[in-house]
């Protein structure tokens, strides 16, 4: 039955395959593609959940015409209602399961997330003083730590404080500023937002924390490569360090800290991975996708 099958394999793209790539450590050094991989995965769990109940009703709709071909017709059609009935509002509960705390969770993450960003977006043009360098329209806050960070949307901000201007030589304030542009151009916060309202809808037991820090660090070296590419691996790398103390707000996208400044410096010395290698993770992407998309027009055929 295409319906128990969809249900399994929600099960498993929720709760084993996230703890399984999140240990293919090799696949970091393709940032991209394992993003894409991680949201094939993630959008396949959701798909396949939501495909139960439909899928179910072609199933019970066979049945019930070959209750109906029997001689005892009515006393099988009794039989086929109570099975019915059964049947579809377990598949019912399984999808309404799913996305019930799909959209309250997005509503809230997305509602409180906006909010803060404003505030702080307020914050930041009260008390940093603009500036630009590099091409990029900055506020600069009056703080000797040094930290950098974005704030994405309509009215997006890179936030920076004096100590890391006066801490950061020319090459490594290129390689932040590149990071931070890179986050802005790519809309990672939609990505980690996408991926933060996943993770907080599914159950606790079938939650997988290793999963979002994976998303989190694959963001991070996905701008990192962009800050490579304008300044090198060594600038980018000191940049790292330089603000591996620094604290990112909650609304924002940071440069440093967070703590995996190590994994992001290895990842930075790290070849990436051949053009093959990464072409088979697209596959497996589409793959993963086209799976549940299959079961329900099989279904349905
Ligand atoms: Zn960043």
């Amino acid at each position: 039955m295409y319906a128990l099958a969809l249900a399994l394999i929600a099960v498993v793209l929720a709760a084993v395959a996230p703890r399984i790539m999140a240990r293919l450590k090799v696949f970091r050094r393709s940032p991209r593609a394992a993003l894409v991989a991680w949201q094939a995965v993630s959008l396949a769990a959701v798909l396949s959940a939501l495909a139960v109940a439909p899928a179910a009703i072609p199933f019970l709709t066979r049945t019930h015409t070959i209750a109906c071909a029997s001689e005892e017709c009515p006393s099988a059609v009794a039989a086929w209602r109570t099975q019915w009935w059964a049947v579809l509002v377990v598949a019912a509960v399984v999808t309404f399961a799913v996305l019930l705390p799909l959209l309250v969770s997005g509503h809230r993450i997305g509602t409180r997330l906006r909010a803060a960003r404003t505030r702080h977006t307020e914050l930041v043009d009260v008390l940093g003083d603009p500036r630009e360098e590099d091409g990029t329209q900055l506020r600069v806050l009056a703080h000797a730590t040094p930290t950098a960070y974005c704030l994405p949307g309509r009215r997006s901000r890179v936030v920076l404080t004096e100590g890391a201007l006066t801490a950061l030589p020319t090459g490594e304030l290129s390689a932040v500023l590149a990071h931070e542009r890179a986050h802005l151009r790519g809309r990672h916060d939609l990505l980690l937002e996408y991926f933060t309202v996943l993770h907080h809808s599914v159950p606790g037991p079938v939650r997988s924390p290793e999963a979002l820090r994976e998303v989190r660090l694959l963001i991070e070296a996905l701008a990192d490569r962009a800050a490579s590419r304008a300044s090198g691996p060594v600038e980018t790398a000191r940049a790292l360090l330089t603000l591996a103390h620094g604290q990112t707000p909650v609304a924002g996208l940071g440069a440093g800290g967070q703590g995996a400044t190590a994994a992001r410096m290895r990842l930075l010395a790290d070849r990436p991975l051949p053009a093959p290698v990464v072409a088979l993770m697209y596959l497996y992407a589409a793959a993963v996708v086209a799976l549940p998309l299959t079961l329900l027009w099989l279904a349905w055929r």
